[in-house]
């Protein structure tokens, strides 16, 4: 009975492996050509993603052990290079186990790993970090990462200038950005003098990182292969144009925006012999002059501040939003235009204080600005006004729009007194301010000025210690 039990057992586990490596997938011949006798090789492929497949390779020889997962795009161009840079690792980690051999006069146990990873940066561009790593006598010896990025739509590999405009950026720059860390364990000579040409950098992107992997040869002292990450916010200036978008995610792109917004407006802060003037509408928002004058500005990229209303803005909570949207500052202006030298406290506090909320529920914003109506006010509206944060506008050029209604009078007027400094009152409910803004615009831009929120001027007035700013 037992005989008769093996004999059947062996044709089953023939079948069993057959199965076994029909399921594993198609068997393809070996894409290596190695002179050396393997006692066996296995070479198989899994699908990783759309076009690229990873060819995954396994040998056995009696002095060593090796594996291998080199990815395969069938393209000729993109795939050969690969190879080769991967024969060769294998054939110099052969060539190391042989003279260990010779120099300890023993078989030694060596096993040579090569294993990949792939990162899709989009539907046709993907970055390859091909880790190597040797073992020796049951130890790792040594570690490098070489990577790749390629393009299936060209058929080609990136390089880094590709990417990145190596006219500005240097590896003095990248040295400067990395952490104190990292540079400890570099040799800063060796990292600049290899990386003075930023192609010879082993680099991949992923999650909004530039990742490096530094080599040993450029190490202090370690073996293995270090990777370092910079930030690509740090970067972002050095990406060309065409990468951008396909480099940094959707949400990075955001951030920069607000970065850069910041950074413009320190600039403007620090810009202390800067032609500026800050022009000011009040009474608003008008359905149809505050529209006209938004566009007026857009087109000459001014930037203003608009006085509101909060019954106004309860009733065009759109157009309010809109002017913020466009980059301008919205400030208070009162409820109703009451003139509060007139009114009891009750009163100041409803007018000041009401309005703040309605603009605060509106837009989400809190202004930080009121401007009185009439320019009339009194001890009491400046207690207020300090105790709910809000600074006390008025201005230094009157252009006497609400008066004139006239065009030509309101370009006059302000061409006239036009002084760097200036806050210029205006009104955004006339017709004839709308049609004398674009005048204006003009003129002052062909001398010069830059047109700027009435806070970004208190804070170039702040930074030259004048202090607040209550108009003449
Ligand atoms: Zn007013």
């Amino acid at each position: 009975m037992a005989d008769k039990k093996k004999r059947f057992k062996w044709p089953m586990i023939i079948m069993a492996c057959i199965l076994f490596l029909l399921l594993i997938g198609k068997i393809t011949q070996s894409i290596y050509s190695i002179d050396k006798e393997y006692i066996s090789v296995k070479v198989n492929s899994e699908k990783i993603e759309k076009g690229i497949k990873l060819m995954t390779e396994t040998k056995e020889s009696d002095s060593y052990t090796s594996f291998m997962s080199i990815p395969f795009s069938k393209i000729e161009e993109i795939d050969q290079p690969i190879n080769y840079w991967a024969i060769e690792q294998e054939e110099s980690f052969y060539e190391e186990v042989k003279q260990t051999e010779v120099l300890l006069d023993e078989d030694v146990s060596g096993h040579f790993n090569l294993h990949t990873d792939v990162y899709q940066i989009n539907d046709h561009i993907y970055n390859y970090a091909l880790n190597v790593e040797h073992f020796l006598q049951n130890d790792r010896k040594y570690s490098q990462v070489k990577t790749y990025m390629i393009d299936l739509q060209t058929n080609s590999f990136l390089s880094f200038s590709d990417i990145f405009d190596t006219d500005k950026i240097k590896s003095e720059n990248i040295w400067n950005l990395l952490n104190d860390d990292s540079k400890k364990q570099i040799n800063e000579t060796s990292f600049k003098e290899n990386f003075s040409n930023l192609d010879n950098i082993n680099w991949i992107v992923n999650n909004d990182m530039l990742i490096i992997y530094i080599n040993p040869k450029q190490l202090e002292k370690s073996n293995d292969t270090l990777a370092v990450e910079i930030p690509l916010i740090k970067l972002h200036k050095n990406i060309k144009k065409p990468y951008l978008k396909i480099i940094i995610s959707d949400s990075l792109t955001e951030e920069i925006k607000q970065v850069e917004k910041k950074d413009a407006r320190k600039k403007l802060q620090l810009d202390k012999d800067g032609k500026y003037i800050a022009l000011t509408f009040d009474d608003g928002p008008h359905d149809q002059v505050t529209q006209q004058i938004l566009e007026s500005l857009k087109q000459y990229d001014a930037k203003a501040t608009f006085f509101m209303l909060s019954n106004n803005v309860k009733y065009y909570p759109d157009i309010a939003n809109q002017v913020l949207k466009d980059g301008h500052e919205l400030a208070n202006h009162s409820e109703s235009h009451v003139n509060l030298n007139a009114t009891n406290k009750k009163r100041i506090d409803d007018e000041l204080l009401n309005s703040k909320t309605v603009i605060e529920e509106v837009t989400g914003i809190t202004p930080s600005l009121f401007r009185p109506p009439y320019g009339e006010y009194n001890q009491k509206v400046i207690d207020l006004a300090n105790d709910s944060d809000q600074s006390i506008i008025l201005w230094s050029i009157d252009t006497l729009d609400w008066k004139s209604r006239n065009a030509k009078s309101i370009y006059n007027i302000t061409i006239n007194k036009a002084r760097p400094g200036a806050i210029v009152l205006m009104h955004d409910i006339h017709q004839t301010t709308a049609d004398a803004l674009p005048l204006v615009l003009n003129e002052l831009s062909k001398q010069g000025y830059e047109f700027v929120t009435v806070s970004e001027l208190l804070t170039l007035f702040e930074d030259e210690g004048i202090g607040p700013y209550y108009g003449n």
